[in-house]
């Protein structure tokens, strides 16, 4: 099921089955002018039936929000066999339940998605795409902070420490500083007037958190360089050791500071080495591991590390994932961040869908 059914750009929505990879969708839209803002950093092989299922984000939603902002209608085949279809090709509708919005993230429990109806919009006429280095972690965090405080909602604010770039940079060679300590890669779009007024108050916030080297890409192919090397973080970061634990928290964006120094201090503590990658402008962080399973003893301090990195997150008033959802691995960890009566809720809800419980089983309910 991997067919794009219908583009519409004119009443701004396109249908789609489910095995269509997000790549795809974007490629189909731009010679229209338009785009499917939910990016994430698997776009190209993921599937948008599991980018719904999993309510996936990536670097843009920052400004544009996430897969479930953007769905309009589903079809949905369910436990029973039946077929049910919700929402429509309208871009305002408060007609019943907003039942996408149950479906979204729901990791495959509820139903098989067969086909959606999303929301397209416009191509912005002007994109600018900033690449910050700094010699301070922390004042990488706070000029993330300070931009956001400042008024500004960039498209993308994408926050690497050393190791990771240094990670990127062996297998991309970019030319990029390996003494950094913090490097945050910045996209704004928009109005061209608006954006160079934009970048401007960026470069003064910048500056002001001790920016050692500013580097705005010139061309497409730079943008495209820079963003294809912060697409393949997660890829060169696996070569570093058997195997990689990559997480997902999210805390308020005020607290992207506080947030970094508890993972670098609760995984040093744990003898473990951490690479920090953050959609750091919506406060999604993803805190990477590299280990090797095999060796047990050392498994043993990264899911100690982790347990004490979730509860860190929920400390701080953020949650358990903002993209790659609960699934098998962090179900044990809701009670962090939901009631007893939550929990009981979600249950009810997959038990009146699904009563026999043969939706991917096992998961978070
Ligand atoms: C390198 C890398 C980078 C990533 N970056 C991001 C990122 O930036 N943002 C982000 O959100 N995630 C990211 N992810 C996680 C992952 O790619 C996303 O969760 C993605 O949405 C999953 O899509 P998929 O097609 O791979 O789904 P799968 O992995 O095949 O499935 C995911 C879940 O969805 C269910 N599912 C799949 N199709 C359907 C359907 N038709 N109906 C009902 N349930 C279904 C499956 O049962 C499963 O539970 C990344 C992963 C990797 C490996």
């Amino acid at each position: 099921m991997d067919k794009i059914i219908e583009v519409n750009p004119r009443d701004r929505y396109i249908i789609v089955q489910p095995g269509v990879v997000n790549a795809d969708i974007q490629k189909a839209l731009l010679p229209l002018g338009f785009f499917y803002p939910p990016d994430p950093g698997s776009m190209n092989s993921s599937t948008i039936g599991g980018n719904i299922a999993q309510n996936a984000g990536g670097p843009r939603c920052l400004k544009y929000g996430v897969t479930v902002d953007y769905v309009l209608g589903l079809e949905v085949v369910l436990a029973s066999g039946e077929i049910i279809r919700f929402g429509s090709r309208n871009i305002k509708d408060v007609t019943g339940y907003k039942l996408s919005a149950l479906f979204c993230g729901s990791e495959g429990t509820l139903g098989i998605i067969t086909e959606a109806i999303l929301k397209v919009l416009p191509k912005p006429e002007a994109v600018k795409t900033l690449m910050v280095t700094f010699n301070d972690l922390d004042n990488t965090a706070r000029a993330v902070t300070d931009i956001i405080g400042s008024g500004i909602l960039p498209a993308a604010m994408e926050l690497m420490d050393q190791l990771t770039l240094n990670a990127i940079e062996d297998g991309a060679n970019l030319g990029l500083d390996r003494n950094a300590q913090g490097t945050l890669l910045i996209e704004i779009d928009g109005v061209k007037e608006a954006c160079d007024k934009e970048m401007e108050k960026i470069i003064e916030k910048v500056r002001e958190n001790g920016a050692v080297n500013i580097q705005e890409a010139a061309s497409e192919t730079e943008r495209e360089k820079l963003w294809a090397a912060r697409r393949s973080a997660y890829g060169v970061f696996a070569k570093l050791a058997p195997d990689i634990i990559s997480e997902d928290v999210t805390v308020p964006v005020s607290k992207v500071p506080e947030m970094t120094r508890r993972i670098i201090e609760i995984t040093t503590r744990y003898g473990l080495r951490v690479g920090v990658l953050a959609h750091a402008g919506d406060g999604n962080m993803h805190p990477m591991v590299p280990a090797d399973k095999s060796d047990k003893e050392e498994w043993g301090r990264v899911e100690k590390a982790f347990a004490e990195i979730f509860k860190a997150a929920a400390d701080l008033d953020g949650t358990l994932s903002g993209e790659h959802g609960i699934g098998l691995a962090k179900a044990a960890y809701l009670p962090l961040v939901m009631n007893r009566s939550t929990l009981d809720f979600m249950k009810k809800v997959k038990q009146a869908i699904d009563p026999d419980g043969i939706l991917n089983p096992g998961k978070f309910v």
